[in-house]
């Protein structure tokens, strides 16, 4: 732990632009109630990666007793950003906005090494531009394709490149047929409401089977489904990762685009995503001209689940005949309070049984780009997790967020595992239209979910 400075008169390492929250900071009680269901505190048992000792550190840097050295700040790096700590704090501590704050205190203030800023950069001059990733599509496919990803992996030459790039390597999704989605699908039967799909930029072009299958779902509960193709990244992982600037430019075009497009309900199928949105309102709460409209923009924002729950459901289910284990992603579960939804969703379909995974509360090691740059501790939250539901026996595994199901399904394969991991809404897809989901998935899809098929009836 940084050493406290001796002097009470000493100025706060924080500027004075929203440092975090002083009367945050006091609300903490100490309790510990939070240390068990923090992954770092799971993995390392160090009061210093717990919620109780990263918010000690932000008090002594708020009261200049500790500097924003390289130390103090490697223990707000190790910080998933899970949330699991708000769900367990019986005082309501807001941890979100205190490490929000505290994450863009030293991306303005710390030095970083030239190797751990370049690779940032990297990560977010791809993963914040669909362009981008699309570009990358076709390299990735021949890469796969080819042998190349197979052969390099046997030869054992990826363990001569750096963890992080290897971690990337890991990570990389099945590339398949891209999908695009319409600007406009019209409802099934009578229109009911008008709601807008935001696309995601890994979700947009890694899994545009997972937008299809939203799409297809939406439109046969009798919604009108806007995808405005002019939206861009909504600015998740920078927010989340203390680049405030670029998540406030991101945040105004994505509001923009959505005005425009007019629509009475704004879905979201990537949690971590969809908890970003919903908080646009504290993001842009300094800007008179967006101040107003974010407010309004999020409080129409909804998870998918969360939405088809407040629907009355009209399209037929049909059986699938599956043993599902639900992973709870941190984002839907902590920085949304979903959890029941996604479940009821899933026994809404006839023959669906549920298995649940031990510890939910607590992170897989996804995180948005901590896999990328956290990755030994990544894995051993993957690896935790692979471990707790090698022994459910599920046909599948179902979660909410992209990184999730690339996190679950590369700690699986480490593990020799094949369960097909997909997101919640491919299956009541493939029950709701097993055909259609069949013949419009793509390869990846489909070899992710060979293990199920609705019977149709
Ligand atoms: S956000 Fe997650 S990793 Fe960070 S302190 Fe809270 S529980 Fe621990
Ligand atoms: S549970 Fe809440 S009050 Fe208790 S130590 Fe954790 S953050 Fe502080």
């Amino acid at each position: 732990m940084t050493a406290p400075k001796d002097t009470a008169a000493a100025s706060s390492a924080f500027d004075s632009h929203h440092p975090p929250a002083r009367e945050l900071i006091d609300q903490c009680v100490h309790c510990g109630f939070c240390l068990p269901v923090c992954p770092t505190y799971v993995l390392w048992n160090e009061e210093m990666d717990s919620p109780r000792g990263r918010i000690y550190l932000m008090k002594l840097a708020s009261d200049g007793k500790s500097e924003m050295n390289p130390l103090w700040v490697s223990h707000f790096d190790s910080c998933l950003g899970c949330m699991a700590c708000m769900t367990a704090c019986p005082s309501g501590v807001d941890y979100s906005k205190l490490i929000e704050a505290t994450r863009a205190q030293i991306e303005r203030r710390h030095k970083r090494s030239i190797a751990e800023k370049l690779y940032r950069r990297l990560i977010f001059s791809i993963f914040t531009r669909p362009d981008r990733l699309r570009l990358l599509r076709r390299p990735l496919l021949a890469y796969q394709q080819s042998g190349a990803q197979a052969l390099l992996r046997r030869s054992g030459i990826l363990n001569l490149f750096p963890k992080e790039l290897r971690a990337m390597e890991a990570l990389m999704p099945q590339i398949g047929a891209g999908e695009s989605i319409p600007g406009v699908t019209p409802a099934q039967g009578p229109k009911r409401c008008r709601v807008g799909l935001l696309l995601g930029c890994v979700q947009r072009e890694f899994f545009p089977q997972v937008n299809a299958a939203t799409v297809r779902v939406l439109a046969a509960e009798g919604c009108e489904v806007l995808a405005p193709q002019e939206q861009p990244c909504c600015g998740a992982l920078l927010v989340h990762a203390g680049e405030e600037a670029a998540a406030i430019l991101l945040a105004r075009k994505t509001i923009d685009a959505f005005e425009r497009a007019n629509v009475d309900t704004i879905v979201t199928n990537a949690a971590g995503c969809g908890s970003n949105v919903k908080e646009y309102a504290h993001l842009l709460r300094d800007d008179p001209q967006y101040a107003a409209r974010a407010k309004a923009f999020s409080s129409k924002c909804r998870d998918i689940t969360e939405f088809l729950g407040e629907i009355e459901p009209r399209a037929k289910r049909n059986p699938l005949k599956l043993r599902v284990a639900y992973h709870d992603a941190c984002h839907l579960q902590h920085a949304q309070a979903i959890r029941s939804q996604p479940r009821t969703l899933l026994l809404g379909i006839p023959g669906v049984e549920l298995a649940e995974i031990p510890e939910p509360a607590v992170c897989c090691g996804s995180a948005g780009i901590y896999n990328l740059v956290q990755p030994d501790a990544a894995n051993a939250l993957g690896d935790r997790k692979a471990q707790l539901i090698a022994p459910l026996n599920a046909d599948v595994i179902a979660t909410g967020n992209p990184g999730c199901l690339l996190q679950l399904q590369s700690a699986l394969a480490r593990s020799g595992r094949k369960t097909p991991v997909v997101h919640t809404i491919q299956l009541l897809d493939t029950s709701l239209c097993p055909r259609l989901s069949e013949a419009t998935s793509d390869s990846s899809s489909r070899s992710s979910s060979s293990s199920f098929t609705a019977e149709d009836s």
